[in-house]
């Protein structure tokens, strides 16, 4: 080829490939026409899926208690013909539908319980179950999975491989995955990849997330000191010690949520200001007993290894310090394992929901959600690769911020529809 040719392929080539393709390294061939059948069945289905969500809502259970939404679960898997699995690990439910045509495995996992609450709900259909609600938007990834089952069901015929649907309960105390694992899931499955959701307190009809850990990193920090008569200085060195780690000012637009989609300074933006964050609980708390005084706080860091690096320096502060002979050790008294996104599923789902349904519903996130919870799904990728996104599920014109496990969490309910196509095209696209 002459290198005038060579050129204009590359022009032609240029002309037709799709942008966010390009933007994350990646250039698949889609079939709009399937996609098309997702977005149309997933409106056909919406309202009754809205239904199901709200009744979830009204009705929420603890992690461990999740009896009545399982049943709801299987139930209604076993009216979409799938083979279903119940009691795997507690509460947990797995359906599986089976195209009888060879190709890949890939796994779908919702979390399903609900927590402690007693703050008011500010909704038609809140909890009747006192003290319980869906502060973490379980509810929609319950029934966010439901709906992809429904959709990928009609789309059977046109599908090839195995699909799995995990219905994970007990996340909140990271007890759930671990049992679901512990009792044989991965006998009854055999995944090649797995994928889940959380809502987060971006707009609704945004998706984000990135390799490895899109979350912040969090941990509960334990200082152990020898109780002596100069005990009141002491607890407040260790305690101005621990808040001065904090590296964001009390007036940041850190703090609000709404400046997370922030074009120039929030998680989109190379320069966001979600990065490079050490935060600290202000809610330290101490217990002393005749011999020792126990400080506890929770700190998170945007860097995987920093709070690592922190506890060291805090060591070596205390050595250097005028209670070098009082303090007797540190260490974690509460950590998890991280979200592990493998980088080429990473790359290669965010690029085929953007190319289905646009640039702009999919962000590509740089620094980290300042969310330290983590999730146990975790767990799972610890044992087949795959991906965790974050879907935005608020709407700030209308005050809805799905901040998980805020008092006022709320969700803009189209964030179903959105999950529901977004993933379920994205399905499509990994049985190929
Ligand atoms: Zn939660
Ligand atoms: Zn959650």
């Amino acid at each position: 080829m002459t290198s005038i040719k060579k050129i204009i392929k590359i022009i032609i080539t240029l002309q037709f490939a799709c942008l966010p393709c390009l933007l994350f390294g990646q250039n698949t061939t889609v079939n709009s026409n399937i996609h098309k059948m997702v977005q149309a069945q997933t409106e056909l289905i919406f309202d009754s899926l809205v239904t199901i969500r709200r009744d979830f809502h009204k009705y929420p259970e603890l992690a461990e208690q999740e009896k009545r939404t399982s049943n709801k679960i299987a139930t209604y898997l076993k009216s979409l013909g799938l083979e279903v699995h119940t009691g795997v690990g507690g509460y947990g439910v797995v359906g599986i539908l089976r195209t009888n045509k060879e190709g890949k495995k890939v796994a779908w996992r919702a979390d399903i319980d609900a927590l402690a609450s007693d703050h008011h709900d500010a909704v038609d259909f809140s909890s009747k179950n006192e003290g319980v609600r869906h502060i973490c938007g379980h509810d929609i990834h319950a029934t966010i999975g439901l709906g992809i089952a429904n959709v990928l069901t009609s789309l059977k015929e046109n599908l090839t491989g195995t699909v799995y649907f995990i219905f994970q309960p007990a996340e909140e105390n990271w007890k759930g995955a671990k049992a679901m694992l512990n009792d044989g899931l991965l006998n009854i499955i055999n995944p090649d990849e797995i994928y889940a959701l959380h809502v987060a307190p971006m707009p609704e009809g945004v998706i984000s997330t990135k390799a490895r850990n899109p979350y912040a990193d969090y941990k509960g920090i334990e200082l152990t000191l020898k109780n002596t008569e100069n005990n009141t200085e002491l607890i407040n060195y260790t305690k101005e010690l621990l808040l001065n780690l904090q590296n964001v000012a009390s007036d940041s637009k850190f703090w609000d949520n709404r400046n997370l989609l922030d074009p120039n300074i929030g998680l989109g933006n190379p320069n966001t200001i979600f990065k490079d964050y050490i935060t600290v609980n202000s809610n330290i708390t101490v217990k002393e007993n005749e011999d020792e005084i126990t400080v506890r706080a929770y700190l998170s860091a945007e860097k995987e290894t920093q709070l690592d690096t922190l506890l060291n320096e805090i060591k070596q502060k205390f050595k250097a310090s005028e209670y070098a002979d009082q303090f007797l050790g540190g260490a974690f008294y509460y950590e998890t394992s991280l979200v592990l996104n493998d980088a080429q599923l990473t790359s290669s789902t965010m690029a085929s929901i953007a190319e289905i349904y646009g640039n702009n519903h999919v962000l590509p996130l740089y620094g980290a959600i300042p969310d330290g919870r983590g999730d146990d799904f975790s767990l799972f990728q610890r044992e087949i690769p795959g991906v965790y996104f974050l879907m935005g599920a608020s709407n700030f014109e209308k005050g809805i911020v799905s901040m998980p496990h805020s008092p006022n969490f709320a969700v803009d309910e189209d964030s179903i529809a959105s999950g529901v196509n977004f993933f379920s095209s994205m399905i499509i696209e990994r049985l190929k």
